[in-house]
């Protein structure tokens, strides 16, 4: 069946969604190198976030003996439930930015491994909600689009480097595996990809004291980031002692490592309640 950029049918009959993001892997060489870099092992806990077609799933049951999977396109669920038996894969029909990952290792058992081509236009609400259960996961490796790949391990500094950035490096270790061009996909997208592999930092490594009060800050000073920390950050400016975190208030929020911002929040954290202001500052943490 010949396919359309805007309207792909696959030889089994199913038309992608655009609404889901759906771009499906196609290459067999690229998904045996995806497969390669993930490992998978028997016994794993794997958790494959919008299976699809199963291009990923299949080798990871091949290798690792059973999969849970979550899908929010129902037609795909059905043909993955007809495919695999329920030894092999565990098909959660599901909005993954609504799926509680606690209480799906603890009904698998213990930490996840996490695998997804992920929906692109949902990219980064998914990895936020994935940060919130950082310490059931054991890693993740997905796949994005380069662009959001490259903002996610930018350094200081560079243009690209932001909130994203910021809150990502503070929680995981990254590495940027393999470069993917769009022509591995049916339909194919209009951008490139990347497959980033995420590490969790272990418990003693966080060195964040307050995760809402970390995300605010940064959240703060990236809001205009042409901005001194000074303007964006002036509910605070007057609390905290710049010198002693080697930090000038006439900085912009490029400017900042990631441990910078670490310290900076960690002494916002430890300013006394009244003085503190506050504004932006949620409850709940990773
Ligand atoms: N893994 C397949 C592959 O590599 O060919 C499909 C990847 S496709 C880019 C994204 C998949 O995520 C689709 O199967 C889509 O239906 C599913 N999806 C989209 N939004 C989702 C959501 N909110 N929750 C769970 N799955 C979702």
């Amino acid at each position: 069946m010949p396919m359309s950029k805007s309207n792909a049918m696959s030889a089994d009959g199913h038309v992608a969604r655009k609404r889901f993001g759906q771009n499906f892997l196609h290459d067999p060489g690229l998904i045996s190198r995806i497969i390669g870099l993930i490992d998978p092992r028997p016994g794993d806990r794997l958790v494959e976030i919008g299976p699809g077609q199963a291009a990923l799933t299949e080798p990871l049951i091949r290798s690792a003996g059973h999969v849970h999977a979550i899908e929010i396109d129902r037609d795909l669920c059905v043909r993955l439930r007809d495919r695999f038996s329920d030894a092999e894969l565990s098909v959660e029909q599901q909005d993954v930015l609504r799926l509680d990952f606690q209480r799906l290792s603890e009904q698998l058992g213990g930490p996840v491994r996490i695998v997804g081509n992920l929906p692109y236009n949902i990219s980064t609400p998914i990895l936020f909600h994935l940060l919130e259960a950082a310490q059931c996961i054991v890693d993740q490796h997905v796949m994005l689009q380069k662009e959001v790949v490259d903002r996610m391990v930018a350094p200081h500094g560079s243009k690209i480097y932001g909130r994203l950035s910021v809150i990502l490096q503070a929680r995981y270790r990254m590495v940027r595996c393999l470069a993917v061009p769009p022509g591995a996909f049916l339909p194919a997208p209009k951008v490139d990809s990347a497959v980033i592999r995420m590490v969790p930092l272990p418990i003693s490594e966080i060195q964040v004291q307050d995760w809402p009060i970390f995300s605010a800050v940064v959240a703060m000073a990236f809001s205009q980031r042409r901005k001194m920390l000074r303007n964006t950050l002036a509910a605070y400016v007057d609390c905290v002692d710049w010198t002693a975190l080697g930090i000038a208030p006439t900085q912009r929020a490029e400017e900042l490592s990631v441990r910078q911002f670490i310290d900076l929040a960690n002494a916002v954290a430890s300013i006394p309640a009244p003085l503190k202001g506050g504004q932006g500052i949620e409850t709940g943490a990773p």
